[in-house]
């Protein structure tokens, strides 16, 4: 059939996502050495949206890189599949029936209760889990000891973790009380790979006594909160190009995009670009958004659109099929973007859509 021969490849994308190897490597040495042990390092949610392969493939390599943590079931099946070589880390509860299968991968299981302690198939390998403060998920500190004794009897307990909900703020109060609690469970315990740190932990609180990795995730991709800025030369590892697909002249008075909101003071040449709210680009920042295009800070006008948006390009020396940087690791930054939505970085990265396409560069 004739379908069979058209070749879809042609067909590209109008967004792309490159993440650099070499930055990556970078943040994760910086922060292994801080935190005074290797990573456990957060690849949930397609790597903060960074392309779980391509993530999972760098610090497959790294020698700073212990193991790879997912948030579910179904990413630690699709990670396993990619083979990384390294323990990959399940930090939600499994359905029971998932049990066996993600065992039978070598995923580790996080483990919060007595029950799931025994349902354990024996060739399992645990994590404790302990709640000592986020109120999520683990088990209280006065009941994980008997099912950190009860997993050790078993020969299934390989680690220990708790995680902290206040330490990229600057009070740093709660997250050492955590702490406290957590090293007063692992005094109870045979020795295990605890961890407990996550980015914010390893920037304000550094070496924690007795830990074996921390799970450093978003400023692995290079993200740290304003006060804890300086504390490591950490560097976005994402840059955000989308391509213009149409120019054209928007006459002074006239009005741009959806609702009318933005009117043109004069004649505007406007370029249309490929990435709108469905690709990432939050529609809160209408009215604020910049994009740096042919080397200058130009404004995005009118609504962003699911598909598109429109950039005042007047004056610029620009053609159909020339990028536009959305974001990257100098000049307009996630952060920046996230400021203009009324989000985070955390948000933005991951509310990156299945349209751009993921790439690797050194
Ligand atoms: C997401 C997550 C992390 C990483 O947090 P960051 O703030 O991105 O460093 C660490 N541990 C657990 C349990 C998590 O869910």
């Amino acid at each position: 059939m004739a379908r069979a021969s058209i070749n879809v490849t042609m067909l590209y994308a109008r967004a792309h996502a490159r993440t650099s190897a070499a930055a990556l490597s970078g943040n994760l040495q910086a922060l292994s050495r801080r935190a005074g042990v290797p990573l456990l390092l957060p690849v949930k949610a397609d790597a903060y949206g960074h392309g779980l392969d391509i993530v999972a493939r760098i610090a497959a390599r790294h020698p700073d890189v212990w193991g790879l943590a997912v948030a579910t079931p179904q990413e630690a099946g699709t990670l396993a599949a990619l083979n990384p070589g390294k323990p990959i880390v399940l930090l939600t509860p499994p359905r029971p029936a998932e049990v066996p299968v993600l065992a039978d991968l070598g995923v580790r299981l996080p483990v919060a209760s007595l029950a799931e302690a025994e349902a354990l198939p024996p060739h399992a390998r645990a994590h404790l889990k302990i709640d000592t403060g986020m109120n999520r998920l683990g088990a209280r500190p006065e009941d994980a000891v008997r099912i950190g004794q009860r997993l050790a009897e078993r020969g299934v307990l390989e680690g220990a973790y708790t995680h902290f909900a206040t330490s990229d703020e600057p009070d740093l109060e709660f997250a050492w009380e955590q702490f406290r609690r957590f090293q007063g469970v692992l005094a109870e315990l045979p020795p295990v790979l605890a961890h407990a740190s996550n980015g914010g932990g390893i920037l304000s609180l550094g070496k924690l006594p007795g830990m074996g990795l921390a799970r450093p995730g978003l400023a692995s991709y290079g993200f740290a909160p304003p006060h804890l800025k300086d504390v490591l030369p950490l560097t976005p590892i994402m840059t955000l190009d989308a391509e213009i697909t149409h120019l054209h002249t928007a006459r002074a008075g006239e009005s741009v995009s959806y609702g009318g909101l933005w009117h043109a003071p004069r004649d505007t040449l406007l370029a249309t670009v490929g990435f709108g709210y469905a690709d990432g680009m939050p529609r809160n920042a209408t009215g604020q958004a910049q994009v740096t295009v042919a080397g200058e800070r130009r404004a995005v006008v009118g609504r962003i659109c699911m598909d598109q948006c429109m950039v005042d390009v007047t004056d610029l020396q620009v053609e159909v099929g020339d990028s536009v940087r959305f974001w990257g690791p100098e000049g307009i930054t996630v952060g920046d973007v996230a400021g203009w939505g009324g989000t985070n970085e955390y948000e933005v990265l991951t509310g990156l859509g299945a349209r751009v396409e993921r790439l690797a560069e050194a």
